[in-house]
Order: structure tokens, then C-alpha cells, then sequence
């Protein structure tokens, strides 16, 4: 028993190596992808129940020489660990502010549709947010009421006022605030309403079964519901196929966002798409 035990510890240190090795390969390619220019932001569509165009989530996306593309689920974590995340995140608020107040310009981009931009709570939580935001509208020229930040529940679990205070501080600005993924995190019901949101947006685990489990279709009736009495609108996330849309639409849930009506895509990929909109 004592020599598996010995091997077993030697696996796990041979694991543990492994994996701190390529974690170290990682952070230094992170730090190079950034003064490299690696970094890409996609566009994914938003729509409406006509199909038409509302907006768009900007996605990064990193083109690694060696690895190819890698996922942000990959790195973002890695990115906050090592404090690269705040540099990361200006460089999307710049280049999707600049970009987007440039089809704006081109007629692409219509007066009133809003680009979503992703931050994490540790982002949001930094001094740097609010100066880095308005730094990126100031110099594109792209209005705060051309914004929505998409944020998650956890964040009110970490500190619960300065939360409050930074939302607070982004309405104020005229930018909007939407709770991403929502029904997965821990957020309380009590603190819902004392939010200054605009947005829930449904997490797409809870779409992608929506046709043959009653429990998800609960779910999703629920936070439409919830959505409607807090006066917030409700967008359908991972919106797959035709019978999803008619699915969620019947629910009344009216605006989408998945590969049904179109996925992730370079910037000039979008402005075709934008160009030749889809037909629902
Ligand atoms: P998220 O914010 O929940 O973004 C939605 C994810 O679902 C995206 O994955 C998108 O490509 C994917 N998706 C969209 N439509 C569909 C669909 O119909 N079906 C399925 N199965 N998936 C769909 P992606 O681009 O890999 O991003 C993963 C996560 O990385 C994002 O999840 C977000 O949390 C984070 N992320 C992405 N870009 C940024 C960024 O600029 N900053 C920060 N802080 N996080 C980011
Ligand atoms: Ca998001
Ligand atoms: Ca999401
Ligand atoms: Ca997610």
C-alpha cells in the first residue's frame, strides 16, 4: 500500500508540473499576444423576433502562432491571475468602440443598436473601468448610449456596495448594464430588484434543452416573468435552431442571440452580414 501511494504522489507531482508548466508557457505568450496584436474581436449578432439586427457581443478571440485559436474560456482566467486582464479589456473597449463608431459612420451600424461588451468582476470591481470606458468613447467618438456591459451575478457576492456604487456610476454615464448568464450564479431575488440593470440575459444551458425538459422551460418561463415585473428586458441566449426561436418567442421572449441567427465572425464577416441581414 505504501509503494502505490508513493507512486500515486508522484503521478500527481508529474501532474502537477505539467500543469504549471503550461501555465507558465501560457502567461508569457499572453504577455507577447498583447504587444503582438493576437488578439481579435469577433461579432456575434443580436436580433429581434422580425430577425432583425439589435446589436452585437463583441467575443475575443486570441490567434495564437503556435496554438492557434485559442478560447477565451482558456485565458481569461489565466489573464486575471496575472493582472493582464485590465489591459486586455481596454484593448476591447478600444477596438470594438472604434470599430463600431465606425460603421455607425458607414450607415452599417444603426443609431440605436448597442454593442455588448464582456466584463468580469474583477474588471468591473477596478479603479481603471470607469477612465478606461470613457477614455475608449472620447477618443472613437462612439456615444455611452451605444454601450451595454455585460456583467455576471457573482459579482454582487464579492462586495455587495462597491457593486452597487460602479453600476451606479456606469448608468449614470448612459451606458447599459446586462446581467450575463443569468439563473447560473448565486444572485438573490432581494438584491434583483435593487439593481440598476437593463438586461437579463437567459444563460444558454437552460435554451438548449428547452424543447424536451419541462424543468428548463420552468426556468426560462420564470425569468421572462421576473424579467417583465422588474421592467427589464430579457434576451435568449445559445438560440440554436428555428424551433428554439419559435419556442421562446410563444414564450414571449422577443430579442435572440446564437448561431441560428449567426455566429461569432470577424469584423468585416459582420458588416456583410449587416449588409444582407438575415430573414426569420
Ligand atoms: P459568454 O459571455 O456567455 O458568451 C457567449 C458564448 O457562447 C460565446 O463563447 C459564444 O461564442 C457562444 N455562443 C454564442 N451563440 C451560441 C449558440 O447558439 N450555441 C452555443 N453552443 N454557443 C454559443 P466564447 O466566444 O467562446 O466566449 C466564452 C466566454 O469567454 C464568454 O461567455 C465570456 O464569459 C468570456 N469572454 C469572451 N470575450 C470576453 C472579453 O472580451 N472579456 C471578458 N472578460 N470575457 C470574455
Ligand atoms: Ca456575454
Ligand atoms: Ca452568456
Ligand atoms: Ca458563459
Amino acid at each position: 500500500a505504501k509503494e502505490v501511494g508513493r507512486n500515486t504522489f508522484a503521478f500527481f507531482q508529474d501532474d502537477m508540473q505539467a500543469i504549471s508548466d503550461k501555465r507558465l508557457s501560457r502567461e508569457k505568450s499572453l504577455h507577447r499576444a498583447l504587444s503582438k496584436n493576437e488578439f481579435e474581436v469577433y461579432y456575434q449578432p443580436q436580433n429581434d423576433d422580425q430577425g432583425h439586427i439589435i446589436g452585437a457581443e463583441a467575443l475575443l478571440r486570441w490567434n495564437d502562432p503556435d496554438d492557434g485559436f485559442i478560447s477565451p474560456d482558456e485565458f481569461i482566467s489565466v489573464a486575471e491571475e496575472i493582472g493582464l486582464i485590465h489591459d486586455i479589456g481596454r484593448f476591447v473597449f478600444q477596438e470594438s468602440a472604434r470599430q463600431v463608431a465606425q460603421w455607425r459612420k458607414e450607415g452599417i451600424w444603426k443609431d440605436d443598436w448597442r454593442i455588448s461588451i464582456n466584463v468580469s468582476p474583477i474588471q468591473f470591481l477596478h479603479p481603471n473601468l470607469v477612465p478606461d470606458i470613457t477614455d475608449a468613447l472620447e477618443k472613437s467618438g462612439l456615444p455611452a448610449s451605444a454601450v451595454d456591459l455585460e456583467i455576471t451575478e457573482n459579482m454582487l457576492m464579492s462586495d455587495l456596495e462597491l457593486a452597487l456604487s460602479k453600476m451606479a456610476q456606469i448608468r449614470a454615464l448612459g451606458i447599459h448594464l446586462s446581467i450575463d448568464d443569468f439563473g447560473t450564479g448565486y444572485s438573490s431575488l432581494k438584491y434583483l430588484k435593487e439593481l440598476p440593470i437593463n438586461r437579463l440575459k437567459i444563460d444558454q444551458s437552460f435554451v438548449r434543452d428547452l424543447i424536451d425538459d419541462p424543468n428548463d422551460r420552468a426556468i426560462v418561463l420564470a425569468v421572462i416573468a421576473m424579467a417583465k415585473a422588474l421592467g427589464v428586458n430579457v434576451l435568449a441566449e445559445g438560440v440554436e435552431t428555428q424551433a428554439h426561436f419559435d419556442h421562446l418567442k410563444a414564450m414571449e421572449c422577443f430579442t435572440y442571440q446564437g448561431y441560428f441567427f449567426g455566429r461569432p465572425c470577424p469584423a468585416i464577416q459582420f458588416a456583410e452580414l449587416c449588409r444582407n441581414p438575415f430573414k426569420v
